[in-house]
């Protein structure tokens, strides 16, 4: 059992209920909670949307005092797919904070998808449009063996609800 098993729960309940959240969390039908699986929307106004884009957080003992590792499973072309992704706050423990949990993480996950500075291991520095372009019309489609999600099965609900969310914030 995870030491921290309460938190992790937590954690993946909280991220689960978000509403209108530009992504889907799944865990693994095996009941390991070590390992919590996403499917994130690209962010608005970038070559990234449209797509939606799955990957796992590997929760460690120490989580939530330590930072996930995040892997792509999933072609996007600014991640690199099945390696972790070792980002300025994995470098710099104290911007990694347990009260990000999960929610908190995968959106800064999506935002890095906007952000053309940022730099480390895993991630893209140029991604290729045409690249970009074929991989965010083959994420329509995409299944993972491992959780079971299907893409197919609720990929315009993913785009219409959370572009309502979006435009419901921008009149305010
Ligand atoms: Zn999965």
């Amino acid at each position: 059992m995870h030491p921290n098993q309460r938190a992790v729960i937590n954690h993946i309940k909280y991220a689960m209920q978000q509403q209108n959240s530009p992504y889907k969390v799944f865990t693994l039908p095996n009941g390991n909670f070590r390992e919590v699986h996403f499917s994130l929307r690209g962010p608005k106004g970038t070559i990234f949307e449209g797509g939606l884009y799955h990957g796992k957080l590997v929760l460690s003992d120490k989580y939530p005092y330590e930072a996930p590792d995040m892997v792509f499973i999933q072609e996007s072309g600014k991640f690199e797919i099945g390696g972790a992704i070792c980002l300025s706050f994995r470098e710099n423990p104290n911007l990694w904070s347990p009260s990000l949990g999960i929610n908190g993480l995968i959106r800064s996950l999506q935002s890095l998808f906007g952000d053309e500075e940022i730099q480390g291991i895993k991630i893209i520095r140029h991604p290729d449009k045409e690249q970009v372009a074929r991989y965010v019309e083959q994420s329509r489609a995409f299944k993972c063996s491992a959780c079971g999600c299907d893409h197919s099965k609720f990929y315009d609900d993913i785009q219409k609800v959370t572009d309502e969310f979006d435009s419901l914030h921008q009149q305010k």
